[in-house]
This record gives C-alpha cells, sequence and structure tokens, in this order.
C-alpha cells in the first residue's frame, strides 16, 4: 500500500514490487507501485494543505504534533528497529540506535518550531522593518536506502516544523519503516492531506515529483550524479533544492596522536552500516613513521569484526543492501589490487553466512595512492584504503585532494596542529580525535560535490522556510 494524503491505498495502476531481505535474498515484502496518478494525487493533496490550516497553526502546536511523533515512533520502535534490521540488513542494535535518534530528530524539532526566529531591522526611514519566515510551500522529500528512516526524519521533521506539507520518496530498495513513519505522523496528528509517501522507482517517480512546479522545495540525498540530475529537472520551476550527496572522507592519522585508539576506533568509522555510510572515512592517511604498525593493527581489529545476520544480536556487520552493490564493491577491490594495492584483510564471502545473503567481509587495501581509482571514487561497500604521508602539507593536500567533501577525521595530540589542519580541510564536517559525524543538534552537510546546504541544528529549518521582509511605514 502507497500513503496518499495520508491514507494507505494501492497504486492506482494497481502494480506492485518485490523488497527484498539482503540477508537472505529472499522476498520480504511485496509494495504498491507509485505512478503518474499517485504522484498527481499525492501532489494535489499538498498542494491542498498548503493552502489550509497546517502552515498557518501556532508553531509552538506544530511542536506538539512532533513531540507526539517522537512518542509515536518510541511506542513501535522495536516494530521499526526489526523491519529495517530485515530491510536494510542492518545489525538490530544499529537498528534500534536509529530509530531512537530519528525519535530524537523529531524531538529536536518539535523544540525548534517555535525557535526559529524572524528579525527586526533598524532601517533609515521612519517605520519598522521585520524578516518573517514563512513555510516554502509542498517539500518532496526523496531519501536513499542506507539509513531509510533516519534521513526520512531529518527531512520529514524540520520540513513540518516549518509549516509545510510533505511528499516522501523511498529509496525502492527500503520503503518500509517510511511507509510505518507515514501512519505514526498521522496518528500523531499531521493533516492527512499534508503527508504522503510514495514508493517505486527514482527515475519515474524523481522526475514526476522534481520537475512539477506544484513542489517548491525538494530535499534529495542520494548519488552525486543524481543529485545533479535533480538540479536539471527542477531548474524550469526554480525550486529550492538541498542537497546530501556522496563523500570520500579522509582521517588523517599523525604519528603524535594516540594511533593504537584512532586504529581501533575508525574500524567502525569506515565498516559501519557495511561501509554503505557516506560519512565512511574510506580513505585513511597515516603518517609515514607509524604507518606499517598502524596497518597491522587496524587489519586485526577489521578481521576480529563479526559479520552476520542482522537479528543476531552478536553481529556488527550485516549483509550489503544487494547483489550489486557487493558486485560492485569487489570490483573495486579488484580494481586496487590490479593498481598495486595490498589486500591485507577480506574481500571474501564470510564463512557461516547465507550463501543467498549478498554478504561481504570487510576489506582492506594498504599502499593506496590518492590517484587510485579506490581512493578518488566513492565505492559505498566495506572497502578502506590506507595512504601514507610524510608530513602535514602533504596530509593537507591528499586530504583535499577529491571532489567530495562531505565529512572526514583529524588525530593528534598537537593542538596548533589540529588547529592548522582542521581549518585547513575542505570538508562540511570534520571531528578532531574522534569519529562521530553526525549530531541532531549540528549542522550536516557537505562541500563541493557532496551537496548544497545544511541538515539538522537549527540551520535546518532555513531550508524550509522562505524570508519575507515587511516594512510598515510610521509616516
Ligand atoms: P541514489 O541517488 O541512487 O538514490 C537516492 C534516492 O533518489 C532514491 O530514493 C532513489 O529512488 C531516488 N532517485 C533515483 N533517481 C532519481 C531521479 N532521477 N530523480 C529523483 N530521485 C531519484 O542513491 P542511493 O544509492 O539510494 O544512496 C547511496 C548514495 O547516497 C551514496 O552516494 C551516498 O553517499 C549518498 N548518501 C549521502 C548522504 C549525505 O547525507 N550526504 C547520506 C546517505 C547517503
Amino acid at each position: 500500500m502507497l500513503l496518499i494524503a495520508g491514507t494507505r491505498r494501492p497504486a492506482a495502476s494497481g502494480r506492485t514490487f518485490e523488497v527484498l531481505e539482503p540477508a537472505t535474498g529472499s522476498v520480504l515484502a511485496e509494495v504498491a507501485e507509485a505512478g503518474a496518478a499517485d504522484i498527481d494525487a499525492a501532489l494535489d493533496a499538498a498542494t491542498r494543505a498548503f493552502a489550509g490550516p497546517w502552515p498557518r497553526t501556532p508553531a509552538t502546536e506544530r511542536g506538539r504534533v512532533l513531540a507526539r511523533v517522537a512518542a509515536g515512533i518510541r511506542a513501535r520502535a522495536e516494530e521499526f528497529a526489526v523491519l529495517e534490521a530485515r530491510n536494510a540488513g542492518k545489525p538490530i542494535g544499529d537498528a534500534r540506535w536509529e530509530v531512537e535518534a530519528a525519535a530524537s530528530t523529531f524531538e529536536y524539532f518539535a523544540g525548534a518550531a517555535n525557535k526559529h526566529l524572524g528579525a527586526v531591522i533598524p532601517v533609515s526611514e521612519p517605520g519598522l522593518d521585520v524578516v518573517l519566515r514563512e513555510p516554502v510551500g509542498v517539500c518532496a522529500l526523496i531519501v536513499p536506502w542506507n539509513f531509510p528512516l533516519l534521513i526520512t526524519s531529518w527531512k520529514t521533521a524540520p520540513a513540518l516544523a516549518a509549516g509545510n506539507p510533505i511528499v516522501i520518496k523511498p529509496a525502492s530498495l527500503t520503503p518500509l519503516t517510511a511507509l510505518l513513519l507515514g501512519e505514526v505522523l498521522i496518528d500523531a496528528g499531521v493533516p492527512g492531506d499534508a503527508v504522503s509517501v510514495l514508493p517505486g522507482p527514482g527515475r519515474s517517480i524523481g522526475d514526476g515529483l522534481t520537475g512539477d512546479p506544484r513542489v517548491a522545495k525538494i530535499s534529495f540525498t542520494g548519488e552525486t550524479a543524481t543529485g545533479a540530475h535533480i538540479l536539471r529537472t527542477s531548474s524550469d520551476n526554480i525550486a529550492r533544492v538541498s542537497l546530501e550527496l556522496g563523500g570520500k572522507s579522509a582521517s588523517v592519522v599523525f604519528a603524535d596522536a594516540d594511533w593504537e585508539r584512532a586504529a581501533d576506533e575508525t574500524v567502525m568509522a569506515v565498516f559501519g552500516n557495511t561501509g554503505q555510510d557516506c560519512c565512511a572515512r574510506s580513505r585513511i592517511l597515516v603518517q609515514a613513521s607509524i604507518h606499517d604498525e598502524f596497518v597491522a593493527r587496524f587489519a586485526a581489529a577489521t578481521a576480529a569484526r563479526t559479520v552476520g545476520a542482522p537479528l543476531d544480536e552478536t553481529t556488527e556487520l550485516g549483509p550489503m543492501i544487494s547483489a550489486r552493490q557487493r558486485e560492485i564493491a569487489l570490483e573495486y577491490i579488484g580494481l586496487g589490487t590490479a593498481a598495486g594495492a595490498e589486500l591485507v584483510t577480506g574481500g571474501g564471502v564470510p564463512a557461516g553466512c547465507d550463501p543467498h545473503g549478498f554478504f561481504l567481509s570487510p576489506a582492506v587495501l594498504a599502499g593506496v595512492d590518492n590517484s587510485m581509482r579506490v581512493a578518488r571514487e566513492e565505492i559505498f561497500g566495506p572497502v578502506a584504503s590506507i595512504i601514507p604521508f610524510r608530513d602535514e602539507g602533504e596530509a593537507i593536500d591528499i586530504a583535499n585532494d577529491t571532489p567530495y567533501g562531505l565529512s572526514g577525521s583529524l588525530w593528534t595530540r598537537d593542538l596548533g596542529r589540529g588547529i592548522r589542519v582542521a581549518r585547513a580541510l575542505r570538508t562540511g564536517v570534520l571531528s578532531v580525535n574522534s569519529n562521530k559525524s553526525v549530531r541532531t543538534e549540528t549542522p550536516f552537510g557537505g562541500y563541493k560535490h557532496s551537496g548544497l546546504g545544511r541538515e539538522l541544528g537549527p540551520q535546518a529549518m532555513d531550508h524550509y522556510t522562505e524570508i519575507k521582509n515587511v516594512f510598515f511605514s510610521s509616516e
């Protein structure tokens, strides 16, 4: 079933598609496939909702509705977690964490709704000049498959907090938790017309939404090439577009750092979510004097990770999302070794896993040069490239020598170096002596080909509002 104008219903065409369980390769669900008539119905409803009460509901009341969404997610937390674990192949512990993070996102924007302030500007004419923040209009929220519920929440919560109607387009591989979230939104009191969820093929639904003049705002997370395509399809309508795109982030480890800790903690900063993470530190830059010891420790810690079935509580890495995604990762491992890198560990199908599932043991490539394709292109799988560097200047040059600029880490005990390198790195998010990139309260997004705009934090609200300047003459 789709969700159109707050109501679950079949696709107008009656078509459905199969959603697979990556751990077994078997069919998990049959889902209604949205088509042109469903896009039309969802956008008509959202247009009605924008003319209706939701944008005019006091922000404090909208915040209360979002607080009920957070409670609604928590009330069904285990249902969300098991569904996400099975559909996206996530270890159940990770899925539980993501469900709680989704609830926290709604909680944060529940509080942000009535704190997104305008301004009073002291102009030279006699009167009063005020800056108002107003909802932008119908928002198309397009989500990838790697963090399905969480990224849907990052977009849905600020869009609704600002008073907009939404149409969610989940990834066709992972539409299930977005549909469940739609039910929670309606139960919490978001008006029906303001919420639709349209699963189905990216190209047709994506183009149908992004090229439609009823859509005022597009928030997209996915591949850089798809983001560039959306900029083109939406350009005639001058839609507001924010993009969270790919990454090839660096973790830069200096010899003066607590590099043992860096080695241990960076394992999951690359291989968490089986490497299918836009923030994955898939390029690990290590100072030459500690390089060999670092590689040995990192590889041993990688090989010690438990790859297994998502619902097994001991699993640390689940399967990849699809057979195709695993094939791509294997192709890159082959490209790396052919270019002269050494495969230190991983890269095979782990023993004991379901042979029909899309499992791959995490792979470490050492002796990588930043010009190799494994270092330049986003693999989006469990493949880490370790690259040696001589000094601070070379570390900065290598880290910045990428079309991307999403995330990254810097490991040093030298405060001055920490400040210099942090300022020099061209990336939207950076952690010093830490690998954490995402916090609900802080802005998240990329430089260069990693995106446009920011999600989370107070800045997210800017992207879902227009600025209106009003001058009241006192003459
Ligand atoms: P994708 O670009 O293939 O798909 C993302 C979404 O866009 C899906 O819902 C898909 O159906 C839809 N889509 C496909 N074609 C479209 C079109 N023509 N118009 C509109 N929508 C279309 O990406 P993916 O494979 O689902 O996700 C992986 C990518 O997402 C990686 O590149 C990763 O780095 C990126 N990502 C970025 C962030 C971030 O915050 N920067 C977070 C997660 C994932």
